[in-house]
């Protein structure tokens, strides 16, 4: 047991350190004092562009105002991200924030799509989904429609640098103590272990209940001091390092991402108003750095405003993301890399199962034992979410490919594609942010083929069948006509 928790430290001021105060002030208000230390001499990492849906309920816990948020963040629409040359070179699919189809009852969509495909339907499984529609016609618009199935789910793009100066103004505004310096040494007790202070290079000493480790991968408190382990899993993820570049912005803005697969790793492509961001992310021991960089320049298809940045990582995690009094938020608390845009997820469902256990009278061993286990799923979650991508594919051009297709996987995920295979069925862990329409959506993109499908799609006989997916099919088509061109769409919303 520990002191109750009357003032928390935020190490670090990055996305991470600046979501992390925002909510908490926001949520428990004048309960606790909040200080964070940050050092502009280190500086943020500074990457970081492309967010999933669940980031939109986090901006309206905090009260922010959807148009002025993308404004200061020079923010655009994200409905998907489009996978290219990831199966098979000259090929690609998209994974969208939508689900296709509709819910038709007892089974899901896809066995119904699969006995139509049987009986002679040539429409492929995206051209029932409304966020793809959008995504080929470049469109987007706000539909305010209680039936389902014009739902279309999205995130953003944005400069995350931005967001967290964003949201400083936000926290320092409803009192969170803000420190310029550099931690220089971490005062413990010597019996518990638990941190006590921190003493800044300038001498100013700042102590606290709680700390909260957001100090990128360094990892200064969780790791340097607490000496918590990191759990590396570039056997399964071997990329570890990337090139980020900014490019000139292209005449249109799409609504999603794009991610092109090379010879060895992949390059990203994120719209935002003033800018595209690119990246190439690699491992070394596949790619050199020159032909990671000769890659990324031959192709911008923009000019590049910048010198490439690298940044080096290692894929993994701690082990535990609680230990003692630190909770490890953002980087420090490991790196996943950014094919399906998890990071600044991981950290909002952080501050969130924190603030759901928030350890108001101490910290009980509890407490944190049940943090870590439900971080550790969601982490290895994600982890086989993105290992999907690279083990099912069918290209032959590299030895890259070739190990990533032949290496042992997570069991988790080999039973996950094995009985997809078997029988379209897609089970969903707990703490998987990934839902079945994002798994059926990859593993069908990277060439699975069910071998059956449940036998419900079967009962109403194939002609009925047919003929509700043609209605289905052209229902989906509907809104289409109040779409508006994406950047007509930002610059009426946001007045840009
Ligand atoms: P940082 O930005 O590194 O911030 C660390 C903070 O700690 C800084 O304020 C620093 O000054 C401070 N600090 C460190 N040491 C000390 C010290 N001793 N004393 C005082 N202060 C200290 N995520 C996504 O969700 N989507 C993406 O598309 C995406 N793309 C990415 C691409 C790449 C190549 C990489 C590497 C990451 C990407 N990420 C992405 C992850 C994303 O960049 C991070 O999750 C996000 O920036 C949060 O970083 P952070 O705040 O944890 O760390």
């Amino acid at each position: 047991m520990h002191t109750p928790v009357r003032k928390i430290v935020i190490a670090g001021g990055g996305t991470a350190g600046w979501m992390t105060a925002a909510l908490l002030r926001k949520v428990l208000q004048q309960q606790v004092e909040i200080q964070l230390i940050e050092s502009e001499e280190i500086g943020i990492l500074g990457v970081g562009e492309a967010t999933i849906p669940p980031i939109q309920i986090f901006n309206q816990y905090l009260g922010l105002d959807e148009k002025e948020f993308l404004r200061e963040t020079n923010g655009t629409i994200k409905l998907a991200i489009k996978f290219e040359n990831w199966r098979v070179q000259n090929e690609s699919y998209f994974h969208t924030f939508g689900a296709p189809g509709a819910n038709l009852g007892f089974c899901s969509f896809q066995h119904y799509w699969l006995q139509a495909k049987k009986a002679g339907m040539q429409a492929s499984l995206w051209d029932f989904d409304l966020n793809y529609l959008c995504c080929k016609q470049g469109k987007f618009n706000k539909i305010n429609t209680p039936n389902p199935i014009y739902e279309l789910p999205y995130a953003y793009h944005f400069d995350s640098g931005l967001y967290g100066r964003y949201l400083r103004k936000l926290a320092e505004k409803s009192g969170v103590i803000r420190t310029e310096g550099i931690i220089e040494q971490v005062k413990t007790d010597a019996e518990s272990g638990f941190i006590q202070g921190l003493q800044l290079k300038s001498g100013e000493q700042i102590e606290g209940d709680l700390f909260i480790d957001c100090t990128g991968l360094r990892g200064v408190l969780i790791k340097q001091t607490l000496g918590v382990e990191f759990e590396p899993w570039n056997h399964f993820l071997p990329a570890n390092r990337a090139l980020a570049v900014p490019t000139e912005r292209f005449e249109h803005t799409s609504p999603f991402t794009r991610s092109i697969a090379h010879s060895a790793g992949w390059q990203w492509r994120i719209p935002l108003t003033h800018r595209n961001g690119n990246g190439i992310v690699y491992s070394n021991d596949y790619l050199s750095d020159d032909d990671a960089y000769k890659t990324l320049m031959g192709n911008l298809d923009s000019k590049a405003l910048d010198e490439p940045r690298q940044i080096k990582f290692e894929t993994g995690r701690t082990v535990k993301q609680w230990h003692k009094n630190v909770v490890a938020i953002g980087l420090s608390s490991g790196f996943l890399e950014p094919l399906e845009s998890t990071s600044i997820h991981l950290i909002q469902s952080g501050i969130v199962r924190l603030l759901k256990i928030f350890p108001n009278q101490g910290i009980s061993q509890h407490t944190i034992d049940f943090y870590n286990a439900d971080s550790q799923e969601e982490f290895e979650t994600i982890r086989d979410f993105i290992i999907l991508h690279y083990h099912m594919n069918e290209r032959n051009d590299s030895e890259f490919w070739k190990d990533m297709r032949s290496m042992t996987i997570p069991s988790r995920l080999q039973h996950k594609i094995d009985l997809f295979n078997h029988s379209a069925a897609i089970f969903n862990d707990k703490n998987d942010i990934f839902r079945d329409a994002s798994w059926l959506q990859v593993m069908l993109g990277q060439g699975a083929k069910p071998q059956d499908h449940h036998p419900a799609a079967a009962v109403h006989g194939d002609a009925a069948l047919l003929d509700a997916m043609h209605k289905l099919l052209s229902a989906k088509q509907q809104p289409l006509d109040k779409m508006l061109p994406h950047d007509e769409f930002l610059d009426r919303y946001i007045g840009r």
